[in-house]
């Protein structure tokens, strides 16, 4: 494990203080170009935000044969190192940064750091996958009862013993086989000897972006990470694509039983990079377009716009602009903390918000000031942040919330709290506005929310275009094995 900080928060993680979700992983893959790892180490590098808490490298050389590298930390200060990219010659490539599942936080094992390996008669493969296997206790159950003998606790892994049990005769086509046996949510980056792959599920729940590079080419979770390595930008793989990638080209070919998509919405909110494009949208444009919606929806007077940094900054841009009322950073966020887990003394957790955020003073005294922020998870940080703007002398403090209400947890790769903490899950708008004890607080609707996101007429109530169950409670996958633990899905016709 990386060495202990004194100001590091993060340890607040186990302490179950910790008050935004988080994406569990980002995917990286690239074929046809010399040291492949890297571009893979900074494509890596570039999704960060999608995961801090380890990553892993596998590259492929056709003398030296499969190499890997899994460290806990961050890419920068692991794959940066020469002595190791130095053992990842070749020019395949595929890494994975992750985030530990609630279940583990802390606590992964290096066995647990992606990509996984597996050896088939046909030659080796490694599999990296962004998503949550909804299935995974059922399947695992059955394959350890076959005799399979799982090297770690990760969901993941059962994609390559379901591999292992195929009769497909290439590694693409097993692959293929067993990602039919998988509910839920995945994009893979997987790569053989000579091939890439990458593959989203038949709901393109998770994103997955195809880039050129030179003669090669390369497979992202985000855009913004084909910008990072001077690739260009091809196009998204489709929901239920598989693309077969060697130095020939890109084969595609769809599998799965065509479905409508349900792509996250949340991407769109928070966990996405604002540089990249999703859906042929820029995010950026669609905070701010989200910013607008609010603005219309919930207006306020007020004399100022604060975003809640960083993510929502671009939501707050979009307030100002539609109200007329002046943007201003009155919350500075400091850029310099840490992501290593310690356990943090009394005096630092009561410390809490104010290590990572400061109120710009001499801005927000006698003012009234509306906070735009992308979400409310527990509510915690939310209150923290009222009470350090109105010790700042703030007038007035109105919230603006870029999502709605945030009442259902997340199974399909997002690390989200049990529902009962949730604040929305037990509370009215109403009652968090009083538990929270600000003058206004207003969550832009789902409708605004999908309006934002392009769609001129809201959400589709018989249809939703995207997966939003986090505020609906609407599954597009019935969470299997969580149902089976005893989670209580939302009766149809509620
Ligand atoms: S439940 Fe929410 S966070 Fe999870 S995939 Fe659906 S929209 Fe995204």
């Amino acid at each position: 494990m990386p060495p202990a900080h004194p100001f590091d928060t993060s340890g607040l993680l186990d302490l179950g203080e910790d008050d935004t979700l988080h994406e569990e992983c980002g995917i990286f893959g690239v074929v046809g170009v010399q040291d492949a790892s890297t571009f893979v180490a900074l494509g890596l590098h570039a999704l960060q935000h999608r995961g801090q808490e380890a990553g892993g490298i596998v590259a492929h050389d056709p003398e030296q044969g499969f190499n890997n590298a899994r460290r806990f930390g961050y890419v920068r200060d692991n794959f940066t190192s020469q002595k190791i990219m130095e053992t990842l010659p070749g020019p395949l490539s595929i890494g994975h940064v992750r985030y530990s599942t609630s279940g583990s936080k802390g606590q992964t094992a290096i066995r647990d750091v992606q990509p996984f390996f597996g050896e088939f008669s046909m030659g080796g493969a490694a599999i990296a996958h962004n998503g949550n296997i909804t299935n995974a206790n059922t399947l695992r159950r059955e394959l350890i009862e076959r005799g399979s003998i799982f090297q770690s606790s990760s969901d993941s892994e059962c994609i390559i013993h379901l591999m292992a049990r195929s009769m497909g005769r290439s590694i693409p086509d097993r692959m293929e086989e067993a990602l039919r046996k998988v509910e839920g949510a995945f994009s893979v980056v997987a790569m053989t000897r000579t091939k890439l792959i990458g593959v989203r599920d038949p709901l393109g729940v998770r994103p997955l972006v195809l880039g050129k590079i030179g003669d090669g080419w390369a497979l992202s979770s985000e855009t913004c990470a084909l910008d990072i390595i001077g690739a260009e930008f091809v196009r998204e793989i489709e929901p239920g694509e598989m693309v077969v990638i060697n130095t020939d080209g890109v084969q595609s070919h769809f599998p799965f039983r065509r479905q409508k998509p349900r792509f996250c919405i949340f991407e769109h909110v928070y966990f996405s990079r604002p540089d990249s494009i999703l859906g042929g949208r820029s995010v950026y444009e669609t905070r701010e377009a989200i910013g607008r919606e609010l603005a219309k929806e919930s207006p306020v007077e007020a004399d100022l716009v604060c975003p809640v940094p960083d993510s929502g900054t671009p939501a707050a841009i979009g307030f100002s602009l539609e109200s007329g009322i002046p943007y201003a950073m009155g919350i500075i966020r400091n850029q310099y903390m840490g992501r290593t887990f310690i356990e943090p003394t009394e005096q630092i957790r009561n410390m809490g918000v104010r290590l990572k955020l400061n109120v710009n003073r001499a801005l927000i005294k006698g003012k009234r000031v509306i906070l735009v922020d992308d979400s409310v998870v527990r509510g915690t940080t939310s209150r923290k942040i009222k009470e350090m703007i109105l010790d700042a002398g703030a007038k007035e403090v109105h919230f603006r919330i870029a999502s709605p209400p945030t009442a259902w947890p997340c199974f399909y790769g997002v690390d989200t709290p049990q529902r009962e903490k949730l604040l929305a899950a037990t509370m009215s708008e109403d009652e968090m506005r009083e538990h929270l004890a600000v003058d206004s607080l207003k969550f832009i609707s789902l409708d605004g929310l999908y309006r934002a996101v392009g769609e001129a007429q809201g959400r589709n109530p018989t249809c939703p275009q995207y997966c939003d169950a986090c505020f609906s409670g609407e599954y597009p996958v019935k969470p299997a094995d969580m149902v089976e633990q005893g989670f209580q899905m939302k009766p149809a016709a509620e």
